[in-house]
């Protein structure tokens, strides 16, 4: 089968491997509609990983079931699926302990594109499909489904990780993809004012329709200084940070309130160390709380976030600027990610 894959860092291409196979407790799923994701691009351009030779990328998409082993119960090949980012092995101490995402090691729930290979492929393979795949609602459309692989569920756990209350006030630094579902989930959990910090005026004008309420960009001065001057000298209760550097967590840190949560999915892709300041960090004991978290995966989100899509309370064509047909399409698809013009959110490819 063909697939679209990291060669080596710094370099992709299409490469010929033989499809994979399919054990007692798996799924083989053909694709029906995929989308590039920016952490393909760290992972390859950025070598944020490692190394990997040809590995086929990819984790968002939705599909088609083509072959399930002996132990699955609930998926059969016809089935319409929708397929999360992070795949958790469901038995380990990890998801045991609530982190199924650090299933086995740290981040060992992120296998598609990281530890084995992804879902650009004619054909992919699916760990546990019981506890990671979910039906495919019949009202979603293909290019819909696939937002709720990644853009979701990590855009969604930015607001769980800031611990987002009724009323609070929240800042979201970064309004890609990613930042505009911390916009939406902040909104669905109740945030009074939402500050969104991003330049792209599709993305801004996006972010106004999922809920934020006050506009700045990082071109403007320092990020600090104009949420301040917003907030009259008082800061935000919670920061979510989905764009930016290692740096950003320093005017994340200035722009809170004691007692204040920051909530990041930003892939730090490079780079050794973090900025913390330390004076605003209340010289260590301001009780302002940094969690960085890789997406919950697995079935019963799918399930859950599905249902926001099917029964209309989320709207996720907000985000795909770039509709495209055709498998081969997936390599524009990621150089459009990668190049990021002005018009562009997200590229989605149906197969
Ligand atoms: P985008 O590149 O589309 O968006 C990044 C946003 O950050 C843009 O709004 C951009 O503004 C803004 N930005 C860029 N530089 C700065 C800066 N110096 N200060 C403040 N804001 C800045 O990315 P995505 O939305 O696709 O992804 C966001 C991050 O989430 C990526 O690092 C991605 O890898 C990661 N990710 C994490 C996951 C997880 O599970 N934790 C899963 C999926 C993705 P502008 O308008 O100027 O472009
Ligand atoms: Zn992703």
């Amino acid at each position: 089968m063909k697939g679209f894959a990291m060669l080596k860092i710094g370099e992709a291409g299409w490469i010929e491997k033989s499809r994979p196979s399919c054990g007692p407790m798996d799924a083989i799923v053909r694709p029906l509609a995929l989308a590039p994701c920016t952490s393909d691009v760290h992972t390859v351009w950025e070598g944020a990983v490692g190394e990997r030779s040809n590995m086929i990328l990819g984790h968002e998409g939705c599909g088609e079931v083509v072959e399930v082993g002996a132990l699955v119960k609930d998926f059969k090949p016809g089935d319409r699926v929708l397929v999360p980012a992070i795949t958790p092995d469901w038995n380990s101490v990890q998801a045991q302990a609530g982190f199924s995402m650090h299933s086995g090691v740290m981040l060992g729930g992120w296998k598609f594109s990281n530890t084995k290979d992804g879902v650009f492929g004619e054909f992919f393979h699916v760990n546990d499909p019981d506890g990671n795949l979910a039906h495919l609602p019949k009202n979603i459309s293909v290019e819909d489904a696939c937002m709720l692989s990644d853009m979701v569920p990590t855009g969604f756990h930015g607001a769980e990780l800031a611990d987002v209350q009724y009323g609070d006030e929240v800042l979201v630094i970064g309004i890609g993809p990613v930042g505009l579902m911390c916009v939406a989930g902040a909104n669905l959990r109740g945030a009074s004012r939402i500050i969104a910090v991003g330049t792209r005026k599709v993305c801004v004008d996006a972010a106004r329709l999922y809920g934020a309420t006050d506009f700045l960009s990082y071109k403007d001065g320092p990020i600090e200084e104009q949420v301040l001057a917003m907030t009259k000298g008082q800061g935000v209760d919670k920061v979510i940070i989905a764009g930016g550097d290692n740096d950003t967590f320093d005017p994340a840190v200035k722009c809170l309130k004691a007692g204040g949560r920051i909530g990041n999915v930003n892939y730090l892709g490079s780079g050794t160390f973090v900025k913390i300041p330390r004076a605003e960090w209340g010289v260590g004991m301001g009780h302002k709380t940094i969690a960085g978290g890789l997406m919950p995966g697995g079935r019963l989100r799918m399930e859950k976030l599905s249902r926001l899509v099917s029964l209309g309370k989320l709207d996720v064509s907000h985000l795909l600027t770039h509709k495209m047909k055709g498998f081969e399409n997936v390599e524009k698809a990621l150089f459009l990610m990668k190049d990021k013009p002005a018009d562009l959110i997200k590229p989605v490819v149906t197969i």
